[in-house]
């Protein structure tokens, strides 16, 4: 059996056919929706995070993804949010063991950043006392699908780390 699809016009996700807003963009596929807060206004979107229709008051695109204006400092990556971020590497393994505990699905996102050299060309790469000039820049990040970022963060907040 083959489930039916909805091809967002805005991001070309599909999305499941019975959905009234893709869950990745938050385009809206139907369209009498009104925004939850001027229940006479059309919505201009879904926000992705709550997934609640909001007017273009309420709630704006950040990269071509529809964020409610109490949910638009999140950082979204293609259906996923971040919900964490941290360089120590024990630690983020920490809060994703509990949070698979409690059957949400985070994922670890470490973009390993090229160690940044400070000062010019004419400097060495390492200077002769062992200081090496180089700042590290490794946040380490944690991500939820969308739909989980609330409870998920909710879950983070009793962990108080
Ligand atoms: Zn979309
Ligand atoms: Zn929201
Ligand atoms: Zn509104």
């Amino acid at each position: 059996m083959e489930t039916r699809k909805h091809l967002c016009t805005n991001c070309s996700f599909e999305a499941d056919d019975d959905s009234d807003y893709c869950p990745r963009c938050g385009t809206l596929f139907i369209d009498n929706i009104k925004c939850e807060i001027h229940t006479k206004d059309k919505a201009s979107g879904a926000c992705v995070i709550c997934g609640k229709p909001f007017c273009s008051n309420c709630g704006h695109s950040v990269n071509n993804i529809f964020l409610c204006n109490e949910h638009d400092g999140f950082e979204v990556y293609e259906g996923m949010a971040k919900i964490f971020g941290t360089s120590d590497e024990i630690q983020i393994h920490y809060v994703k063991g509990c949070l698979e505990e409690n059957s949400f699905h985070p994922f670890i996102h470490s973009k390993k950043s090229a160690p940044m050299q400070l000062g010019g060309n004419d400097q060495p790469l390492i200077n002769l006392s062992g200081n090496r000039r180089e700042k590290i820049l490794n946040e380490i990040k944690l991500l939820v699908p969308c739909s989980e970022v609330l409870e998920a963060e909710e879950l983070i907040t009793q962990l108080n780390i």
